[in-house]
């Protein structure tokens, strides 16, 4: 939000790394904070997670995929068109591109915990909300720590 109440900025608006990547973040932010906003909340953002090392991945999970090559205009036509010469890749390479990404950390609800738990103590809670651990029923074993294909359960000791 910017100092005047109710008015929000992002992107090129505001003194920022100018791309699209940061411009996409600040309105992923400016979104829930216009959302809590108009509800007289105050948005929260929870706190970072640990980085997941690459130690906690699982690679075995994701299949291999090369990266796409985007095209590149021919030398000689680079001499006789304004063409872009470094093209842009299509919605369907785009996409390929993106889904090569390991999610290091981020739960990805690929229901790898979910299947794994011994003890039905995994609880899922709907797309886009990941899970939820129902310690009465968890024994504690750390098999969806061990399967977590990008690292995004931590287990630690029970507070007594
Ligand atoms: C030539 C060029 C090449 C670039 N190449 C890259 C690149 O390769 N990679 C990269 O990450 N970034 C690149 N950028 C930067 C990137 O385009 C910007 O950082 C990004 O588009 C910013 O997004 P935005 O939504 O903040 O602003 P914009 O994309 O500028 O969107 C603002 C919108 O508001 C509209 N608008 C303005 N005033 C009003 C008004 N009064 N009423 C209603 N609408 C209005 C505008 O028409 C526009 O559609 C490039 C920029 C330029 C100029």
């Amino acid at each position: 939000m910017t100092g005047h109440p109710g008015i929000f900025a992002g992107g090129d608006m505001v003194p920022a790394e100018r791309t699209v990547t940061v411009a996409i973040g600040h309105g992923k932010q400016a979104s829930r904070h216009i959302d809590a906003w108009l509800a007289s909340r105050r948005h929260e953002p929870p706190p970072p997670h640990e980085l997941a090392t690459f130690d906690k991945l699982n690679t075995w999970y994701y299949s291999d995929a090369p990266k796409t090559v985007a095209p590149t205009l021919d030398l000689v036509r680079r001499q006789s068109t304004f063409d872009e010469v470094h093209g842009a890749l299509d919605e369907k390479t785009a996409g390929y591109e993106a889904r090569r990404c390991l999610s290091c950390g981020n739960c990805f609800e690929c229901d790898n915990c979910y299947g794994i738990c011994p003890d039905n103590a995994v609880i899922k809670l709907g797309p886009g909300q990941r899970y939820e651990f129902n310690y009465d029923y968890c024994k504690g074993c750390g098999l969806c720590v061990s399967e977590c294909p990008c690292g995004a359960i931590k287990q630690v000791p029970e507070e007594i």
